[in-house]
């Protein structure tokens, strides 16, 4: 599932559009459209920006619309600059949506599992869902201060699953919930509340570097996801728990260990994190 890196990446490749103009949507599947008179509405708009929405890529649409694309489990937005749709010429079965744009191309959305969401929102809907979403961890906003108020907020939890809860941090999901905790070398089951003062630092400190890290290395290629180039990141070279029960940690060669929390597999080395 794209997290943040992933959907930031993708959100990054696509800056490209910004000023382009949808003329042509085809969709084979529209149950994944989530509002009514969606292809009336986008024909001829304008593309204003496109953005993250932690772990949603917005197009801002002329007319005030904004475009809400979930990639759920195995959404990919690729686009293909010197193509024209054609769905006699399309040999692709997952291929469900194609957006034909005046400037660049087509830009094609794939879905194996056919679970991704398009949704047509205006202004006011914008807000209000912002408003009941975390906030984000690469923006300013997020702040030592703020992140200290979260984790009072959030008590209760365990880092694992405060990390995860998108009320709190909107864009972390189960991959960097768990390499998060490695870098900063604390037990991801570890109540937010026993944190010391300088173990909230270090983790506060663990997201952002994370994150931005994984974003350089253009997000972790483990199953489906892809740039909006069709092309894998790099950051899956780089994970030092997630998926490596069984394995040596590369710091102290303890066996890494899983543990599942709130159904979702947790992985930790139990001798470097505490
Ligand atoms: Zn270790």
């Amino acid at each position: 599932v794209p997290e943040l890196p992933e959907v930031q990446t993708v959100v990054n490749d696509l800056q490209i559009l910004t000023s382009d103009t949808i003329t042509g949507f085809w969709t084979d599947f529209d149950k994944a459209l989530k509002s009514k008179n969606f292809t009336q509405n986008i024909l001829g708009a304008k593309i204003v920006s496109v953005q993250r929405m932690s772990k949603n890529i917005v197009f801002e649409l002329e007319k005030g619309y904004f475009l809400m694309i979930h990639l759920k489990m195995t959404g990919k937005l690729l686009l293909m600059e010197h193509k024209t749709w054609s769905m006699e010429q399309n040999t692709d079965k997952h291929v469900h949506h194609v957006f034909s744009l005046k400037n660049k191309g087509v830009l094609e959305f794939h879905d194996i599992r056919k679970v991704a969401t398009l949704e047509l929102v205006s202004q006011k809907k914008l807000q209000e869902i912002l408003k009941i979403r975390g906030i984000d961890p690469i923006s300013r906003d997020f702040t030592l201060k703020k992140f200290k108020e979260l984790l009072i907020s959030k008590k209760n939890k365990n880092i694992k699953s405060f990390l995860m809860d998108q009320s709190a941090i909107a864009g972390i999901g189960n991959i960097y919930a768990s390499e998060i905790p490695y870098h900063a070398k604390l037990h991801p089951l570890r109540k937010v509340s026993d944190l010391k003062a300088n173990e909230v630092k270090i983790l506060y400190k663990a997201i952002r570097v994370i994150l931005e890290k994984a974003i350089q290395m253009r997000g972790t290629s483990i199953s489906d996801y892809r740039d909006a180039n069709g092309k894998r990141g790099s950051f899956q070279h780089e994970l030092k728990v997630y998926k490596k029960t069984g394995e040596n940690c590369k710091k102290c060669d303890t066996i890494i260990e899983k543990v599942v929390v709130e159904q979702r597999s947790t992985f930790y080395c139990s001798k470097c994190q505490h």
